[in-house]
């Protein structure tokens, strides 16, 4: 356990990384939430995840891969960056974001070392985060232009935010092995999700991938060949109960694609005003 640090919106004292259900605001997970160290209990425990409340908390907590829980924690404890040295870290996989009633998903690559691994939210503390939310609030799902952290008001309506990875790897490069072991709990979001799902947006190839395989693992009725991920690609997924899930492609929100124009605000709200459209 780290030093204690308040937060930077609640004031409250936390350790980083953030110990289980004991000081950071919003925490899922308690000390009593089972801890996957194997790709096996990763399995397992997301299989056997009854509700959202319960995957969220699990997922928060997994120690899976070793290479990416030594990098969160070294970030979150000797690798602040110096702007946020005097807050504390989450230093944990990033849960899920968003409404759990939600009927459209948006997929994301992996948590930023100083972005949701400092946070604790998904897409929250970086520029990507900053060009999202701005995006989300201006279509109506997100009722903050911004998102800072647990307590912030921020709140989503009708869209939930997940990712392909959930803990923030070594220059943003998963490798294929931490993707895999990563796989079951996405595959969970979705199954739990599926009810009521009408649209899954990605953001970049690696999430179009990680869901496509997702629903394949599912049984869920894809595409042959498989559809291929590009900016507004849209195709129609069909769960094993018959429902049309429409899978929508949009480039990512990295400052790479947006400080270039690959990605321009109105193409964000262009595909995401579209997904209204299901
Ligand atoms: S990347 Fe996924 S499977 Fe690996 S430790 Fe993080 S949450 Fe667990």
């Amino acid at each position: 356990m780290g030093e204690t640090a308040p937060h930077p919106v609640t004031g409250v004292p936390s350790t980083s990384p953030a110990t289980p259900g004991a000081d950071w605001p919003g925490d899922p997970a308690d000390a009593h939430t089972p801890v996957a160290r194997t790709p096996t209990q990763v399995r397992r425990l997301a299989a056997s995840a009854t509700d959202l409340g319960e995957l969220d908390a699990r997922v928060s907590v997994c120690r899976a891969c070793p290479r990416l829980v030594r990098w969160r924690e070294e970030v979150a404890t000797t690798g602040r960056r110096a702007a946020f040295a005097d807050e504390p870290y989450w230093g944990r996989p990033g849960p899920s974001f968003g409404d759990p009633d939600a009927d459209v998903l948006l997929v994301g690559l992996a948590p930023a070392a100083n972005g949701t691994n400092r946070t604790g939210r998904m897409f929250t503390g970086d520029s990507s985060g900053d060009f999202l939310y701005a995006a989300l609030h201006r279509t109506g799902f997100a009722a903050l232009p911004t998102s800072v952290g647990a307590g912030d008001g921020q709140r989503l309506t009708g869209l939930r935010i997940v990712a392909a990875v959930r803990c923030a790897p070594p220059a943003n490069k998963p490798t294929g092995a931490e993707r895999a072991s990563c796989a079951p709990w996405l595959e969970r979001d979705l199954a739990l999700s599926a009810p009521r799902l009408r649209a899954v947006l990605c953001l970049g190839a690696i999430g179009w991938d990680a869901l496509l395989a997702a629903a394949r693992s599912l049984g869920w009725d894809v595409p042959r060949p498989k559809p291929r991920f590009g900016h507004a690609a849209d195709v129609v997924l069909t769960t094993t109960e018959g429902r049309s899930v429409r899978l929508v492609g949009s480039y990512h929100v990295s400052p790479h694609n947006t400080y270039t124009k690959r990605l321009t605000p109105q193409m964000l709200d262009d595909v995401l005003l579209g997904l209204r459209d299901a």
